[in-house]
């Protein structure tokens, strides 16, 4: 039998500190198996027993798995000194878990990133080892096509001279000068990328293609591993620049449509062990 103190207990939970925990046992509002709690330092089982706050019951837990829909402009830590981090993002009651980012994505990069405060989860999922899938939509300057394809399925060396694993390239659209893509998906990144202009290291051809000369194409990459900048780089290895990127699936799991950028939601229980 596993026991704790009803105040760590409410306070791990994020109902408070101590002080103020103490003062809502003391005001009468937390019951444990029906009856009045007279004591914020009594031991419970978080487990077993019933707890109940203003006659609401209260289900402990001690890991949280969040999905994240990360926008452009934040950064995949959980502290830094210049920038706003994805943490900002997740309200004050799921950040007294501690989750943070299981790998990351660039500060320009949007999409599916999980948080958790599950190391071992995190650890499985970002490990060498086990090759994780994980898919990316990019905008491209240029004129994507088999040659590339090719090159990605047989491994492309990167600037360090690492040679990539086998990855599967599709491109999705493509289209030439100002004309919009027909594909609406490929035209909203656009509108994103139009809204969010590249953060980092694509400003010329950002400046390119805005100006309404050359082409762009909608593509999805699955690659197994993950490298600093690694989709980045594959194109940079093909002589080709990424504008736009974000991340729409990883392992098993797809972004959900329903979130837009900068909203999250809990992973349901089924979904977490789908990613054991
Ligand atoms: N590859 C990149 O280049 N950037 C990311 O954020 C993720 C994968």
């Amino acid at each position: 039998k596993k026991t704790m103190r009803l105040d760590k207990m409410l306070g791990n939970l994020g109902y408070g500190t101590r002080s103020g925990i103490k003062q809502l046992v003391r005001q009468g509002a937390v019951t444990v198996n029906g009856a009045r709690a007279k004591d914020a330092g009594m031991q419970i089982d978080p487990e077993r027993d019933e707890i109940q706050l203003d006659g609401e019951r209260v289900v402990y837990r001690d890991t949280v798995y969040v999905m994240l829909n990360k926008p452009a402009g934040y950064v995949s830590a959980t502290e830094d000194a210049r920038d706003r981090t994805v943490l900002e993002l997740l309200p004050e009651e799921l950040s007294v878990f501690s989750p943070f980012p299981v790998g990351r994505l660039d500060k320009d990069t949007e999409g599916l990133l999980l948080l958790t405060n599950d190391g071992k989860l995190s650890h499985e999922l970002l490990s060498p080892r086990k090759h994780v899938p994980k898919t990316y939509r990019a905008l491209v300057a240029g004129e994507v096509g088999e040659p590339d394809a090719r090159a990605f399925s047989a491994g492309v060396a990167l600037d360090d001279g690492y040679v990539t694993l086998p990855a599967a390239l599709r491109v999705l659209s493509r289209t030439e000068g100002a004309a919009p893509f027909a594909d609406d998906e490929a035209e909203a990144a656009v509108a994103r990328l139009k809204s969010h202009p590249p953060l980092t290291t694509n400003r010329a051809a950002y400046a390119q293609t805005l100006a309404g000369d050359g082409k762009l194409s909608w593509i999805e990459l699955t690659i197994h591993e993950g490298k600093f900048h690694q989709v980045k780089r594959m194109f940079q290895a093909v002589g080709k620049q990424v504008l736009y990127l974000r991340r729409v699936a990883m392992g098993p799991m797809p972004l959900d449509p329903g979130l837009s950028p900068g909203e999250w939601r809990e992973l349901a229980d089924a979904e977490v062990d789908q990613l054991r």
